[in-house]
């Protein structure tokens, strides 16, 4: 089917959830993708931090045309190998002890969620419940995790949301302590706020929002959806901050590509689920497992990619630092971790993305002017300097 049709009926029959660009993908390799005309692009939005070893990576797709040929999915009502082998790579390289695996992010949140209410109701009785989240977070679209997303415009219109949530600035140990009360039974932070715009916040932070916690038997989720698997440069953001969470969502990167989430916790916390209590019918399917393990076994592979990703980052960061100083009245903020970088504009930034679109390069916007950038974790500093030159182009033709 040629693309103009491909669209016309992508408008016809798919609800009209997102504002898509008029282009179909049809082919991917590496960091680059090439649409149905021909043209090449590369990648710099990474399926929005999903595709962490590339598009096609060969690892990954040998792991899933080996599984497909032989067991796609059982279910949960008997032992998979595969999901405990990943299970297994996972609490060897984390703190937690436990997991449960689900199909994407904003289920692993509420799996979370879920998860702290027990705990506390089992430790604490019925009236600890409320979680605190922060403004500007994201964590998903179902309710739970719509209700700990801490932004108006995106749980506009859905009202009433799920009871006992209350929310602070992040970044602000202050505001988090007073907003504690009997009540409180978890705090539910991204390391870094992705869809946020970016939001790093200072070194010291997550190690307060962790003492705070100890100090009164508080959880502390972490969603490292975004964040986690590599991106940042540790395998999960939490080790940056010498810090452990009681509990860790995971989803995006984890599958190299295909839907998988999971979640993470400590014996003790895990323990709080019992037969019956939570459940998910693909969770953890044979075939989505192997493609995680393929993905996590490149990512772990003698530590070789987690260092090149902080290396290459922090080349990006330099380089994004650089157009700032070039163009300081467009360039208000560079901001990031490892692969996983934004610049603040003084304007909107879907021009911008408009533009990069245009000239072959992926990129995307996020909190209206915020450029994020989350390529697969091999791309390199000639394709950086190649999206660096286009937008230094773009600046100087004040966009
Ligand atoms: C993308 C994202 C989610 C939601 O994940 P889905 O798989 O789209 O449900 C949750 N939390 C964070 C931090 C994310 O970036």
């Amino acid at each position: 089917m040629d693309s103009k049709r491909l669209i016309e009926e992508s408008q016809k029959y798919l609800f009209k959830t997102y504002n898509r660009f008029p282009v179909v993908f049809v082919k991917g390799r590496g960091v680059k993708v090439w649409d149905s005309e021909g043209k090449e692009y590369i990648d710099f939005l990474g399926g929005v931090a999903v595709n962490v070893l590339g598009h096609c990576h060969p690892k990954v797709v040998v792991a899933i045309q080996k599984q497909a040929q032989r067991l796609i999915h059982v279910s949960n009502f008997y032992h998979i190998e595969q999901q405990v082998k990943l299970a297994k790579l996972l609490v060897k390289n984390s703190f937690a002890d436990k997991v449960f695996f689900c199909n994407s992010g904003t289920e692993a949140n509420e799996a979370a969620i879920k998860l702290a209410r027990k705990y506390s109701k089992l430790y604490f009785g019925n009236d600890r419940y409320e979680i605190i989240s922060a403004f500007n977070s994201f964590h998903g679209r179902t309710f739970g995790s719509l209700t700990a997303t801490g932004q108006e415009k995106i749980q506009k219109g859905f009202e009433p949301l799920l009871p006992g949530f209350k929310y602070v600035p992040f970044n602000d140990i202050k505001a988090l302590k007073s907003a504690v009360n009997s009540k409180t039974c978890a705090i539910f932070l991204e390391p870094i706020q992705g869809e946020g715009g970016v939001q790093v916040p200072e070194d010291d932070y997550l190690v307060k929002v962790r003492e705070l916690c100890d100090e009164n038997k508080l959880l502390l989720i972490l969603d490292e959806v975004q964040t986690g698997m590599g991106r940042t440069g540790k395998l999960f953001a939490y080790e940056h901050y010498n810090i452990k969470p009681d509990i860790m969502t995971l989803a995006k990167g984890l599958g190299g590509g295909v839907p998988i989430g999971a979640i993470l916790a400590s014996e003790e916390v895990a323990s709080a689920f019992e037969p019956g209590n939570h459940a998910s019918t693909f969770g953890g399917n044979p075939l989505v497992c192997a493609s995680a393990i393929a993905t996590l076994d490149v990512i772990l592979e003698d530590g070789y990619l987690l260092n090149y990703c902080q290396r290459v980052g922090a080349y990006f960061y330099q380089q994004l630092l650089k157009l700032k100083e070039k163009h300081p009245f467009i360039v208000k903020d560079v901001r990031g971790k490892g692969l996983i970088l934004g610049i603040e504009l003084t304007k909107d930034g879907m021009p911008y993305v408009q533009a990069c679109l245009e000239k072959g390069f992926l990129i995307n916007c996020t909190a209206g002017n915020v450029l994020r950038f989350t390529p697969p974790l091999i791309i390199k500093e000639d394709e950086i300097d190649k999206l660096i030159e286009e937008l230094k182009k773009l600046m100087r033709e004040n966009l």
